[in-house]
C-alpha cells in the first residue's frame, strides 16, 4: 500500500516497550505502517507521500481520555464559563453581560461555579439579586451541585422543594421553601430541563433515552454540540475518549457523525445502570454493544455511580466528615449491587463506578470481587473512577482483582485549579495520606488510567499531566506521582488497555491506528511546570489530521 504520510524527524515516544523510541512513523490507509529512523522510514515515500518534519518535537500515540463527558462538555461551551470569577459584584457583571448577548435564551446557564464564589453558601436570594426577571443558574465545577435563582426555581417547579431519590436534594432553607442550592443530578435536572436541552443529559441523569425520538433539526443541533466538543479535544490531541455517561442515543449521534466524516476521536459510550433500574434493563446494554462496535464508536461497558462527591458531602466515607455526624451513603444497596456487577460481567461488558469516598470504593470492590466468584475471574478489565480517598487495606485488592485505577491528575485539591480548602474542609487530616493515591496504587498492581472528567475540569492532556508531574505531596504524605513515561502511558497505551481499545490505538506501533498527537518541544527537556502551556503541534485521528497548531509549517 502506497505510504499517505511520514511523520519524520521526531522524538517519538512509541510506548511499546520493544521499540520505545524512534525517528519517524509512516501511515497508510488510516494505519501505521512503519515505525523507525528517519532513513527507514524515509525509503518508504513515493510521490504522493505527504511528509511532515517535526523538527525534533515529540511524537506520541493520539491521547486517550479516559473519563469525560462529551455531549455535557460540548454543550457548555457555549454557556456561560465563570470559573475564575468569586465575589457578588463580578458574578452580576458576568451574568449581566451574558444576559444581554442571549436575550432569549429560557435559561441563563453559568458553567464553574466555584463552592467559594460568595464568601457565604449561596441561596437564591443572591442570585436574584443578579438578575430576579429571568431564570439563571450556575454549576459547580465538579458538576454535582447547582445554584438557582427564584424565577427558575419557580419554573421548574422546585421552590417548596420535590420529593428526591436517595443522594438527590432540594436543599430547604429555614421557612419551608428551597434554599436556592440542588445536590445531585436528579434535583438540579429540573432546572436544566429550562433550558431545552434535557434529552441531552438523559446519559448522565437517568440513562433513559429521548422520547419522542428527536427530529432530524434537533439531532442536527446536537451534532452541532458534539462537533464543538471534539473540536475542543483534538486541539488538545485527544483522538480516542470513554465517555462517562451514555445512552443509544449517543451513540447514534457519534455513528451519524462518522458517517458524515465528523467524527474526530473513537468514543466509547457505557449504559448508564440506575439504582431504580430492573436487573432485566441490562438487556439494554447488551443491544447497544451488539449495535455499535466498530474502531471508532462502540459500548460494551456499564457506568454506575456509588456515590456523590466530597464537597457537598455525597462522598461515601467509612468515617464521619469532620465535625459532622455525617458519612454520606452508597447510592447502591451492597448485596445489591454485588448481584448486579455478577450479572454484567456474565454478560461480558465490562463495569465502570465512579467511587469517590473509601466507602464507596470498598463497597464497588466488593461488588468487582463478588462478580469475580460469580463467573470466575477473567479478563474483564473493571474499573473505578475517581477514588479520591481509600483505605491502606483496600490499596492491594485492586491490583489483585485487575481493577484499573481511573484518576484525574486535575482533581486533586492544589494539584491544578481546585482549591486546597477542600482538603481542610472534607478530609480528616490523618486521612491525607490516603487521598488521591496513585504511585501508591499502582506500585501494588492496579493499571492506571488518567483523564480529566471535563468539563469538570480543563480537558487539556498538558495542564493534566503538569498537575500529574508538580503535585505536592500532603502534610504526611507520600509522594503519590508517577514517572514523566509512565504519566504519559496512562493517558495513552494505559487509557486503551483499560478501555479494551489495546487492538486498536495507544501506542506507535505497526498495524494499530494512525492516531498520533506532535507536541511542542521535546518533553522530556520540558520544565514540569511549563508543562501545561506546551502546545499540540499536530494531532492525527485514523491517518486524518484532526488539528494543526500554527508552530508547524504546512
Ligand atoms: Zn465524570
Amino acid at each position: 500500500m502506497a505510504v499517505e504520510m511520514i511523520v519524520t524527524n521526531a522524538k517519538v515516544l512509541t510506548m511499546d516497550a520493544g521499540r520505545p523510541r524512534a525517528e519517524a512513523v509512516a501511515v497508510a490507509g488510516g494505519k501505521i505502517v512503519a515505525v523507525g529512523s528517519a532513513a527507514e522510514v524515509a525509503s518508504l515515500a513515493g510521490p504522493e507521500t505527504r511528509v511532515i518534519d517535526a523538527g525534533g518535537r515529540t511524537l506520541l500515540p493520539g491521547f486517550v481520555e479516559s473519563h469525560l463527558h462529551l455531549v455535557l462538555g460540548g454543550n457548555e461551551l457555549v454557556q456561560l464559563q465563570i470559573g475564575g470569577v468569586h465575589g457578588f459584584e463580578a458574578l452580576k457583571a458576568a451574568f449581566e453581560a451574558y444576559a444581554v448577548q442571549y436575550p432569549s435564551n429560557a435559561l441563563l446557564m453559568a458553567q464553574g461555579a466555584s463552592y467559594e464564589i460568595l464568601d457565604a453558601p449561596v441561596t437564591r436570594a443572591d442570585l436574584d439579586r443578579v438578575i430576579a426577571d429571568r431564570p439563571i443558574a450556575m454549576m459547580s465545577p465538579d458538576h454535582h451541585t447547582v445554584w438557582a435563582n427564584t424565577a427558575a426555581l419557580a419554573a421548574a417547579g422546585l421552590l417548596h422543594g420535590a420529593a428526591m431519590p436517595h443522594g438527590h436534594e432540594v436543599v430547604m432553607a429555614a421557612d419551608g421553601t428551597a434554599s436556592g442550592e440542588l445536590r445531585e443530578f436528579e434535583a438540579f435536572g429540573p432546572i436544566l430541563a429550562l433550558g431545552g436541552e434535557a434529552h441531552l443529559q438523559l446519559g448522565i441523569a437517568t440513562g433513559g433515552e429521548p422520547t419522542p425520538w428527536p427530529s432530524d433539526a434537533v439531532r442536527a443541533k446536537d451534532k452541532e454540540k458534539i462537533a464543538a466538543g471534539l473540536a475542543h479535544c483534538a486541539a488538545h490531541g485527544i483522538t480516542s475518549m470513554v465517555n462517562m455517561d451514555g445512552n443509544r442515543y449517543t451513540c447514534q449521534l457519534l455513528r451519524e457523525m462518522k458517517d458524515e466524516g465528523r467524527l474526530t476521536a473513537r468514543v466509547k459510550v457505557p449504559f448508564h445502570f440506575k439504582p431504580h433500574m430492573e436487573l432485566s434493563e441490562l438487556e439494554r446494554a447488551s443491544a447497544m454493544t451488539a449495535e455499535y462496535n466498530d474502531d471508532w464508536v462502540s459500548s460494551g461497558f456499564v457506568k454506575m455511580f456509588m456515590d456523590g462527591v466530597v464537597d457537598s458531602r455525597t462522598a461515601f466515607m467509612l468515617n464521619d466528615y469532620p465535625g459532622t455526624t455525617e458519612r454520606g451513603e452508597p447510592l447502591f444497596e451492597p448485596e445489591r449491587f454485588k448481584a448486579i456487577c455478577a450479572e454484567i460481567d456474565r454478560r461480558g461488558l465490562q463495569i465502570a463506578v465512579h467511587a469517590i469516598g473509601d466507602g464507596a470504593v470498598r463497597t464497588t470492590i466488593d461488588g468487582y470481587e463478588a462478580a469475580g466468584q460469580a463467573n470466575g475471574l477473567r479478563d474483564m478489565r473493571h474499573r473505578i473512577e475517581h477514588i479520591e480517598l481509600i483505605a491502606r487495606s483496600d490499596i492491594p485488592r485492586l491490583g489483585a482483582l485487575g481493577i484499573t485505577a481511573s484518576v484525574q491528575p486535575p482533581h486533586p485539591p492544589g494539584a491544578m485549579d481546585f482549591p486546597m480548602s477542600t482538603m481542610e474542609t472534607v478530609f480528616d487530616r490523618d486521612r491525607w495520606v490516603d487521598a488521591y493515591l496513585w504511585k501508591s496504587l499502582a506500585d501494588q498492581g492496579a493499571p492506571l488510567a488518567f483523564a480529566s472528567d471535563w468539563p469538570v475540569t480543563d480537558v487539556s492532556v498538558m495542564r493534566g499531566l503538569q498537575a500529574a508531574m508538580t503535585r505536592v505531596p500532603y502534610e504526611g504524605a507520600k509522594d503519590e506521582r508517577v514517572s514523566l513515561m509512565d504519566s504519559l502511558y496512562a493517558y495513552t497505551a494505559g487509557g486503551a488497555w483499560a478501555a479494551h481499545m489495546e487492538s486498536i490505538t495507544g501506542k506507535l506501533v505497526v498495524g494499530l491506528a494512525a492516531d498520533l498527537v506532535l507536541i511542542e518541544g521535546d518533553i522530556e527537556a520540558i520544565d514540569s511546570g511549563d508543562l501545561g502551556k506546551t502546545g499540540i503541534a499536530l494531532t492525527i485521528a485514523g491517518g486524518n489530521i484532526t488539528h494543526q497548531g500554527v508552530g508547524l509549517a504546512a
